[in-house]
């Protein structure tokens, strides 16, 4: 959505210092006035941290090594 790099910008202080959203790749204000950096917006930041939790969801499910292998070097 265009309109968010319109929202990032128009928080900005002058000279303010900003950053890639890693979620939309727009520009988003990296200051105490972004409560939502390095995100752009709230709608961002939920929608990374729910991509973050179904992935350690499928790697929590999909079966590793065994942890005992290697695990003890001495006794
Ligand atoms: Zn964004």
């Amino acid at each position: 959505m265009p309109d968010i790099t319109v929202n990032a910008t128009s928080i900005a202080p002058a000279g303010a210092r900003t950053v890639r959203c890693p979620t939309c790749g727009g520009a988003s204000v990296y200051s105490p006035a972004n409560t939502f950096r390095p995100f752009c917006s709230e709608r961002c930041k939920n929608l990374d941290l729910g991509a973050w939790a179904s992935e350690a969801y499928r790697v929590e499910v999909k079966p590793e090594a065994s942890p005992d292998e290697g695990a003890a070097p001495e006794k």
